[in-house]
């Protein structure tokens, strides 16, 4: 039988679509996030970027495209405004040898139209309004969203409800129920618990390894000129550069990104959220790549930005699905041919994490991923992009448990 209540920790866009897809099949939600709003972390971007980044006929490629896909479905199911949630478009750049060659073998996959297609130099121009200075790969659909509205239109559901300032510290299991404690008071019991924490995930399930790692990012946003409000459709060359949209400044912004450094395990993480003058500068040589005319004339544009942490895997694929007990498993460890199902399954627990730098699209499949898993639903993906989650994988690998940990 279906479970009828759940807990999701951590109100980014990871907990935010978990939330709602379990919702959406009738479970009571208690959405427990640390901050006074939601999407405060990485997810609190001023723009978010909806597209696939596509590398040829790959299981990498096939999840990118099935996460692109899902999202732009379920955030146009939720009447968002188009000043809030903009299919604008995307053009993605033969800047240089490499990346030509990727996009003209994506191009000879012969994808449908809607998704995507090869332009010349002079037809990327004439979608992207401003003069672009290669081929690209057009995806006609491709969006930018406000990401913090995004977090609260999926949460204003019936089913759930959200408490802020709860950082939970602990999670316990007795009589087939989890209980949530957060400075030392249980909180809310259910029957259901998806981990969707990012970087603080590991302190909740200590025992086993995620591996994973804080990976800082600094998006920049520019005053925009004559030329550059031109611009129609998102252009990304080496990084993204949005049109021009109205920001909670007032004035009509680009959202120009991202920077990539690895954390140092010795800095904390106040330390590294400060603006960094050195990380303006490496997004704005991005628009090199673009345009020489446009990167010239947005020079002393940069009005601010945003810093925060992302959580990636060193495989770079989120950890999403239901966990087992380390202890457990290490314990009396398996044989390599052993059954999943005679795994120790944590019943009712659950993670959906690190999503790198491209959450927007992969987060919620997860959640649909997960939310079908707990409801016995058929899979929304293939067996084989279940196994590459497997949030249990790093532990599986290290005891040589390699084919079990390729099975979702
Ligand atoms: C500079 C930059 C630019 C990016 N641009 C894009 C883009 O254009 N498109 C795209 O798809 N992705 C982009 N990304 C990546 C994207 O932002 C992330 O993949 C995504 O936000 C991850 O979402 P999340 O919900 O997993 O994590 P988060 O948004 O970090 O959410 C985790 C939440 O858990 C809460 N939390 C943590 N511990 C606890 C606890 N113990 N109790 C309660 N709550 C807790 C946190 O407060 C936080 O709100 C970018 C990232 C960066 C850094």
């Amino acid at each position: 039988m279906a479970p009828k209540t759940a807990i999701v920790i951590g109100g980014g866009i990871a907990g935010c679509s978990t939330a709602y897809a379990l919702a959406q099949r009738g479970l009571q939600v208690t959405l427990l996030e640390r901050h006074a709003n939601l999407a405060s972390e990485a997810s609190g971007n001023p723009l978010a970027m909806l597209y696939p980044r596509l590398s040829g006929d790959n299981v990498t490629s096939e999840f990118a495209l099935a996460g692109y896909l899902h999202s732009l479905a379920l955030f146009k199911s939720l009447d968002l405004s188009p000043s809030d949630f903009n299919t604008c478009g995307m053009l993605q750049l033969g800047f240089n040898a490499r990346e030509l060659a990727r996009i003209q073998k994506v191009a000879a996959q012969n994808h449908p139209d809607h998704i995507l297609n090869y332009v010349t130099q002079f037809e990327a121009s004439a979608l992207a309004g401003i003069d672009i200075a290669h081929d690209a790969l057009y995806f006609p659909n491709a969006a930018w969203v406000k990401p913090q509205l995004l977090c609260r239109r999926l949460t204003q559901h019936d089913n759930i409800s959200i408490i802020t300032l709860s950082n939970v510290y602990n999670i316990l299991k007795i009589n087939n129920l989890f209980e949530i404690y957060v400075a030392g008071n249980i909180i809310v019991k259910a029957e259901v618990v998806v981990i969707a924490n990012a970087n603080d995930a590991q302190y909740l399930c200590q025992n086993l390894p995620l591996n994973t790692q804080t990976v800082r990012g600094q998006v920049s946003l520019l005053n925009a000129t004559d030329t550059s409000s031109n611009l129609q459709t998102i252009v990304c060359s080496d990084g993204y550069f949005s049109p021009a949209v109205l920001q909670q400044n007032a004035r009509h912004c680009h959202c120009l990104g991202a920077t990539f450094s690895a954390t140092p395990a010795s800095s904390t993480k106040q330390d590294n959220l400060h603006i960094d003058d050195k990380d303006h500068l490496a997004n704005l040589d991005k628009i090199n790549n673009i345009s020489p005319k446009l990167h010239q004339a947005l020079q002393g544009n940069i009005t601010g930005g945003r810093v925060s942490q992302r959580c990636a895997t060193p495989d770079y694929w989120p950890l999403a699905g239901q966990l087992l007990d380390a202890a457990a498993l290490t314990a009396n460890p398996p044989r390599p041919s052993a059954a999943t199902n005679s795994l120790p399954w944590i019943d009712g627990l659950y993670m959906n994490v690190a999503h790198g730098s491209k959450g927007f699209t992969s987060a919620p499949l997860c959640a649909e991923l997960l939310a079908c898993l707990i409801c016995n639903e058929t899979l929304p993906i293939s067996g084989e992009l279940a196994g590459r989650l497997n949030p249990n994988r790093f532990l599986l690998k290290e005891m040589g448990l390699k084919r079990l940990a390729k099975m979702g």
